[in-house]
C-alpha cells in the first residue's frame, strides 16, 4: 500500500496551483487511489494537491537571515537563484521596476516597529505579514475562474461562442487545479487593482530587502515543474535518435552523390576523417553563425511579446529576421558579383555538415550546463529531471543571454536562411557539373518553392511565437540539431539530388505541380494566420463569422473556418507544399521524397504530442472539439 507523508489535522504549506507561491493549509483527508491529499486553504478554500506540492512547514522556517541553506545552488552562492525562488507570478524584473516605487508601504493601522528589533528583520516581518494579507486575499476569487463561473468568465468572447458542459460545483465541493490554470491567472486578473498595486509594492520592497539584506531571506520553496510522462520512447528513445539521426544524415549524403542513389544499395563507404573534418570550414561555419547573431541584434524591426511564460512575464522578441534575410542576400549578392567562390560550398558539404553538427553538439551542452542553474519557473514543462532526455529535449525553455534568446534566433535564422544559400550552391553546382547556361525547370521549381516557405517564414516571423518550439519544448539537442544541421542539410535534398541526377519536367506537368504548391501554401498560411490572429485578438472583427468553443481556461478554441475542417489545417498545407518539392524530381529515385516521408511521419507525431497538451489543457472542451472535428490532419482519412 502507497505511503503517506503527512497526517490528517497536520499544518503545512501548500502550493497555489499554477503558481510557485506556498500558503498555511491544513490536510484534510488523503485518497490513496488518486494519491491527493485535500487541504483547506485559510480563507475556506479546499483544493486537491499533489505529495509533491506540499512542505512541511519546517522547510520554510528554517530559512531566517543567515541560517544555513542544504540548497545547492545556496552553497555556490548563486545570487539570481535565490532571488527568483522568491519571485511571484507578474512580478516584473528588476530593471524595469520604478525607484519611485520602492518607499515602504507599510499596511495602515499596523503597528510600530518594536525598537530592539533589527531594522530590517522588522521591516521583512512587516512585509511579510501585509503580504500574507494580501494574498490570502487573492485566493478567493481566482478559484471561481476554472469553473466559467460569471464573475471570471472571459467577456471578450463572441455572442456565438459554444459553451462547453462543464459541471458547476457548488461552493461546498472541492476541485482539482491543474498547473495549467496558471495562464488564467496571468492573463486575466481579477483582483481589485487596489490590492494589486499594494501587493507590488510589497514585493518590490522584498526584493530590496533581498537584494540589500543579509544573505538568506527567500520564504518560499520552489520545486521545479518537470514531467514524468516522457516522449519519444523516453530515456532509450532518445539516447538512440541522437545517435541514429547524425548517422542517418551521414547516410544520406553520401547516398545522394552515387550515381545509384537507392536506399536500399548497401551503403557507401564513409570518408576518413581528413575528408569530413576541416577546421577553415568549421570557421567559415562559425563565420556565418556569428553574422546571423550579429544581425540579429540590430535594432531594426518592431519587439513583441510572445505569450506568457510559467511566471506570468511576456518575454520580448524583436522581429528583424526578414531584415537579416536582405541583408544576408545582399552580402551572397556582393559575395559572387567579387567572384568569390560559392562552389567551395558544394566540395565540402560534408565537412560543413559535420561542422555544423558539431557546433549543435556544443551548443546543446552549453544548453544543458547552463540550465542545471535556471530557476524552475524558467524550465521547459517538458523536461524530466533525467540528464539524458533533458539534454534531447532541453531543459530551459527560453534560454537567454541579456536579451539575445537563443532558441527564437536558431529557429529561423542560421538554418533557414542558410537552407537558401545551400539551394542556391546546389543550383550553381549542377549548371557547373551539367555544362548548362541555365538550371533546369525542375531545379528552379525546387530552389523557388523553398525560398517561397523560408520568406513566408521570416515574413511572418511572429507566428513563431505560438508554435510548440517556443512555448513547449525546451531548447536542447532536439531543436539544435534540428534547427542547425537537418534543416539545412536534409531539407535541400532535392536540390543536391538534381545536381547529379537531371530530371527534365514538362511545361503542363510543371503547371500542375506549382498549382499543387499554391494551394498548400494557400491552405498552410490561411490556417496559420487564422489562428494567430485568433490567439492575439480574440475578438478581432475579421474572425467575427467564426464559431468557437469556451475553454475553462478562458483561452477559446475555434471549430469552424479552416479549424474547422481538420484539427491540424496547418499541417496538412505543409504536406502538400512538401510533396510538390518532391514532384520535380521525377520517380526514379525515393530519396528526393525522403523529406515527403520523414515529414509526414513528424506531422503525425507531433499532431498526437499536440492533441495530448490540449486534452490536458482543455479537458472536455478539447473533447466537445474532437467530436465537432473529428479528423485530424487529412478530411475523410486521418
Ligand atoms: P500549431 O501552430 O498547429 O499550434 C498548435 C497549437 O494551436 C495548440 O497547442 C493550441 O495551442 C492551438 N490550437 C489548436 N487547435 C486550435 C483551435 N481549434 N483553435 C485555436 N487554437 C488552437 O503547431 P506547431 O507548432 O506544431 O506548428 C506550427 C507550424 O509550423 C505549422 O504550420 C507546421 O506545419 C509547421 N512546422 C514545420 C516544420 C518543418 O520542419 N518544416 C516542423 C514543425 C512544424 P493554444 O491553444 O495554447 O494556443
Amino acid at each position: 500500500m502507497p505511503s503517506r507523508k503527512f497526517a490528517d489535522g497536520e499544518v503545512v504549506r501548500g502550493r497555489w496551483p499554477g503558481s510557485s507561491l506556498y500558503y498555511e493549509v491544513e490536510i484534510l483527508s488523503h485518497d490513496s487511489g488518486s494519491q491527493l491529499y485535500t487541504v483547506k486553504y485559510k480563507d475556506g478554500t479546499e483544493l486537491e494537491l499533489k505529495e509533491s506540492d506540499i512542505k512541511p512547514l519546517a522547510s520554510f522556517r528554517q530559512r531566517k537571515s543567515g541560517s544555513t541553506s542544504s540548497s545547492p545552488s545556496r552553497r555556490r552562492g548563486n545570487p539570481s537563484r535565490s532571488r527568483s525562488r522568491s519571485r511571484s507570478p507578474g512580478r516584473r524584473s528588476p530593471a524595469r521596476r520604478s525607484p519611485a516605487r520602492r518607499s515602504p508601504g507599510r499596511s495602515p493601522g499596523r503597528p510600530p516597529k518594536s525598537s530592539h528589533q533589527p531594522a530590517s528583520a522588522a521591516h521583512r516581518a512587516d512585509i511579510t505579514e501585509i503580504r500574507k494579507e494580501v494574498l490570502e486575499v487573492k485566493l478567493t476569487p481566482l478559484v471561481l475562474k476554472p469553473f466559467g463561473n460569471s464573475i471570471s468568465r472571459y467577456n471578450g468572447e463572441p455572442e456565438h461562442t459554444e459553451r462547453n458542459d462543464i459541471p458547476h460545483k457548488t461552493p461546498q465541493e472541492k476541485f482539482h487545479l491543474s498547473q495549467d490554470s496558471s495562464y488564467v491567472s496571468t492573463q486575466y486578473s481579477l483582483r481589485p487593482r487596489g490590492e494589486e498595486n499594494k501587493l507590488k509594492e510589497i514585493e518590490f520592497q522584498e526584493e530590496e530587502v533581498i537584494t540589500k539584506g543579509p544573505a538568506s531571506l527567500r520564504t518560499f520553496e520552489v520545486p521545479a515543474a518537470q514531467t514524468k510522462d516522457l516522449e519519444f520512447g523516453g530515456v532509450p528513445g532518445v539516447f538512440l535518435i541522437m545517435l541514429g539521426l547524425p548517422t542517418f544524415l551521414f547516410l544520406l549524403l553520401l547516398t545522394c552523390k552515387q550515381k545509384e542513389p537507392s536506399l536500399l544499395n548497401f551503403p557507401p563507404p564513409l570518408p576518413a576523417l581528413s575528408g569530413l573534418w576541416e577546421t577553415r570550414v568549421f570557421g567559415a561555419y562559425l563565420l556565418w553563425f556569428f553574422v546571423q547573431a550579429l544581425f540579429y541584434l540590430l535594432p531594426i524591426g518592431r519587439v513583441v511579446e510572445g505569450t506568457p511564460v510559467a511566471d506570468g512575464r511576456r518575454l520580448k522578441y524583436r522581429l528583424n529576421g526578414f531584415y537579416a534575410f536582405l541583408l544576408t542576400s545582399a552580402a551572397v549578392g556582393a559575395a559572387l558579383w567579387w567572384g568569390v567562390d560559392l562552389h567551395y560550398v558544394y566540395r565540402h558539404f560534408l565537412q560543413f555538415a559535420l561542422a555544423a553538427l558539431v557546433f549543435s553538439v556544443a551548443l546543446s551542452l552549453y544548453l544543458y550546463v547552463r540550465a542545471r542553474r535556471a530557476p524552475p519557473s524558467q524550465l521547459s514543462p517538458s523536461s524530466s529531471g533525467n540528464v539524458i532526455y533533458d539534454f534531447f529535449i532541453g531543459r530551459e525553455l527560453n534560454p537567454r543571454i541579456g536579451t539575445f534568446d537563443l532558441k527564437y534566433f536558431c529557429e529561423l535564422r542560421p538554418g533557414l536562411i542558410g537552407w537558401v544559400v545551400v539551394n542556391l550552391v546546389m543550383l550553381l553546382a549542377e549548371m557547373k557539373f551539367q555544362n548548362r547556361a541555365t538550371p533546369s525547370l525542375a531545379m528552379i521549381l525546387v530552389n523557388s518553392f523553398q525560398f517561397l516557405y523560408v520568406v513566408d517564414a521570416l515574413w511572418n516571423e511572429e507566428a513563431v511565437l505560438t508554435t510548440m518550439d517556443i512555448t513547449h519544448d525546451g531548447f536542447g539537442f532536439m531543436l539544435a540539431f534540428g534547427d542547425l544541421v537537418w534543416v539545412p542539410f536534409v531539407y535541400s535534398l532535392q536540390a543536391f539530388y538534381l545536381v547529379h541526377h537531371p530530371h527534365e519536367v514538362s511545361w503542363p506537368v510543371a503547371c500542375f505541380i506549382i498549382a499543387l504548391k499554391l494551394c498548400g501554401y494557400v491552405v498552410f498560411r490561411c490556417a496559420n494566420a487564422q489562428k494567430n490572429a485568433f490567439r492575439k485578438n480574440p475578438t478581432d472583427p475579421r474572425l467575427a463569422h467564426l464559431k468557437t468553443i469556451h475553454t475553462s481556461t478562458g483561452k477559446n478554441l475555434l471549430v469552424s473556418g479552416w479549424w474547422g475542417l481538420v484539427r491540424h489545417p496547418n499541417y496538412l498545407g505543409d504536406l502538400i507544399m512538401a510533396l510538390a518539392w518532391s514532384l520535380p524530381c521525377g520517380f526514379n529515385h525515393i530519396l528526393p521524397y525522403f523529406y515527403v516521408i520523414y515529414f509526414a511521419v513528424l506531422l503525425v507525431h507531433r499532431e498526437a504530442r499536440d492533441e495530448r497538451q490540449c486534452r490536458k489543457k482543455y479537458g472536455v472542451a478539447w473533447d466537445r472539439y474532437c467530436q465537432r472535428v473529428p479528423y485530424r490532419i487529412l478530411p475523410y482519412v486521418y
